[in-house]
């Protein structure tokens, strides 16, 4: 059986582990957004440089291609009459170190030198080319081993005459290939198959360590191309994110509150009421009250029963009170009046046969009650009078005498429930007075068994007597107590000794006589006759 503590408990449980989902959805969606963000603006960045780099020594190398003609028309002429053009043009572009004049594969003339006699070959292996050539060499001459970049221009078809500038590389990289940590580890121009790298100089092989990416961009005018090597956009994002998780703490903090928030309403057993409400999950029982002295049953008291798809059978005694503390209690019992309406022709259509429905006495504030039993109850126009009961549990403050005297000129009756438990002062007897007492059935249990209290039910029994008070006794279960009722002036009885409590349908059968009587009663009172 549930109890009320228990499904509150497993709401908020609940409630904690969406939240706790929404947190961590959040923390989640926060950092892999934002991984993907930066390793896509690591990526373009990467991209970004190496394009850059490409682009620098494409307009390193243009101007020089663009002297190619000029430089190739000096080819041949004496080193004395071009020495001075060619110094010249060697010092208006900063990168060369030297423009030579290369005729039948001899270094004739030098911008450094001037008059010069070498055979090209045994410096530069590869030279001379019938095709222009782009390399990668360490100077011979000049600043022995330190790395140029070699242009070569042939001026004649067989390729032994031709232009051979030597470009000052180690600069152009310390201007523009400075690597840009953490994002750029190395940069590698290689032109053919050789590589240069400012931190290696020039080698003929290059090797990516384990934890490196590399970006290659190929120069559309030239026959070289720059690769940067990096520890990889994934990786440096992957750094980057513990730096993301204040961000990403506080945003789980706010859409986990909001959802603790937004959930309270829906995850809650007040919701859960109102939704078995409306889809009609409570069902109707109704049990027999007898009248021993006629051996009749002259009426029935409605009690709710809920069957929770979800929870199963949920008692009254849980979700009564709950409906109480939230406001729900007087929606509940329209739902009753309404439902036994619908369901009223089950009962004998005889204004001696009373329904007794339960209410809370806070239903009775502000004239509440009144409106509902004329709007659910008087409407419908029912033979069969309407008995209320108002548990003596809750305070009966709240029961305005002059509602219940309105209630009573319309002739419905009022009883007071569960009556000894409470707490109540008995000058509310004289000022609600009402038309029944009902005698709890911790009392009826106690008949026989219990001194202290049996003497209490007696009390009860000899006031309801004097203020001439109809009495009623719950919870009748032996044929023991029923005698012992009957005895003392208590005709009217209900419990499980004639029939627990039953779903409407039910009724016109038990009531029919269709119900054999318990197994150890006794003849005391015969169940059934109408
Ligand atoms: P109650 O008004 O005192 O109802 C009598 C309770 O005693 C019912 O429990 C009934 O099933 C049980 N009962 C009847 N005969 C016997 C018996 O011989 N022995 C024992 N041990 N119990 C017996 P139930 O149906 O579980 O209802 C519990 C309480 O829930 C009710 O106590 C009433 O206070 C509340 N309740 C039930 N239905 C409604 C309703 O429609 N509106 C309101 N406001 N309260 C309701
Ligand atoms: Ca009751
Ligand atoms: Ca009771």
């Amino acid at each position: 059986m549930h109890t009320a503590q228990n499904l509150i408990k497993g709401y908020r449980r609940k409630r904690i582990i969406i939240s706790l989902m929404v947190a961590l959805i959040v923390l989640l969606l926060t950092f892999g957004l934002r991984f993907i963000s930066q390793r896509d603006l690591n990526q373009l960045r990467i991209d970004a440089y190496a394009r850059h780099a490409v682009d620098s020594f494409d307009k390193i190398l243009m101007p020089i291609a663009g002297k190619r003609h000029e430089l190739v028309s000096l080819v041949g002429q004496p080193c004395d009459n071009v020495h001075l053009p060619l110094r010249k043009q060697a010092a208006a572009m900063q990168t060369l170190r030297s423009i030579a004049l290369v005729k039948s594969g001899v270094l004739y003339c030098s911008s450094v030198f001037g008059d010069r006699d070498v055979v090209l070959r045994q410096r530069q292996l590869s030279l001379p080319d019938p095709q222009p050539r782009l390399l990668l060499a360490t100077d011979e001459t000049l600043l022995k081993n330190s790395p140029i970049l070699i242009q070569w221009y042939p001026a004649s078809q067989d390729g032994e005459d031709g232009v051979m500038l030597t470009i000052n590389i180690h600069l152009l990289s310390s201007l523009l290939l400075e690597p840009q940590e953490p994002i750029i580890r190395r940069v590698v121009v290689s032109v053919g198959h050789r590589y240069y790298s400012e931190s290696q100089g020039i080698s003929d092989t290059f090797r990516l360590a384990d934890d490196e990416q590399m970006v290659t961009r190929q120069s559309e005018l030239f026959p070289f191309s720059i690769s940067v090597t990096t520890p990889g956009a994934g990786m440096l994002a992957l750094e980057d994110l513990p730096s993301q998780a204040p961000l990403a703490v506080i945003l789980a903090l706010l859409l986990s509150s909001v959802a603790w928030i937004a959930t309270a309403g829906r995850l809650s057993f007040t919701r859960e009421i109102i939704h078995g409400m409306a889809q009609r999950e409570f069902e109707l029982y109704c049990q027999p009250q007898l009248d021993t002295r006629s051996q009749q049953c002259t009426g029935v008291e409605i009690l709710l029963r809920w069957k929770n798809p979800r929870l199963g059978w949920i008692s009254p005694e849980v979700f009564i009170p709950v409906a109480e503390r939230e406001n729900l209690i007087a929606p509940l019992t329209r739902y009753v009046f309404v439902e036994t309406i619908r369901q009223i022709d089950y009962f004998p259509a005889d204004p001696q046969f009373h329904i007794s429905i339960n209410v809370a006495s806070s239903h009775f504030l502000q004239g509440v009650l009144l409106r509902d039993v004329n709007q659910y109850w008087f409407t419908a126009h029912p033979k069969q009078q309407l008995v209320l009961e108002v548990t003596e549990r809750d305070s009966l403050q709240g029961v305005d005498y002059r509602l219940v005297r309105e209630l009573h000129r319309k002739g419905v009756r009022l009883a007071i429930d569960d009556f000894g438990t409470g707490n109540s002062a008995l000058s509310w007897l004289e000022q609600l007075r009402p038309d029944i007492l009902k005698i709890d059935k911790s009392f009826t249990n106690a008949i026989g068994t219990d001194a202290v209290n049996s003497t209490v039910t007696d009390i009860i029994i000899s006031l309801g007597q004097r203020l001439n008070i109809e009495l009623v006794a719950e919870g009748v279960e032996t044929p023991q107590q029923a005698h012992y009722l009957r005895l003392h002036g208590v005709h009217v009885l209900q419990g499980y000794l004639y029939a627990k409590p039953m779903p409407l349908a039910e009724f016109p059968h038990w009531l029919a006589g269709g119900t054999p009587p318990p197994k150890e009663h006794n003849g005391h009172v015969l169940p059934v006759i109408l």
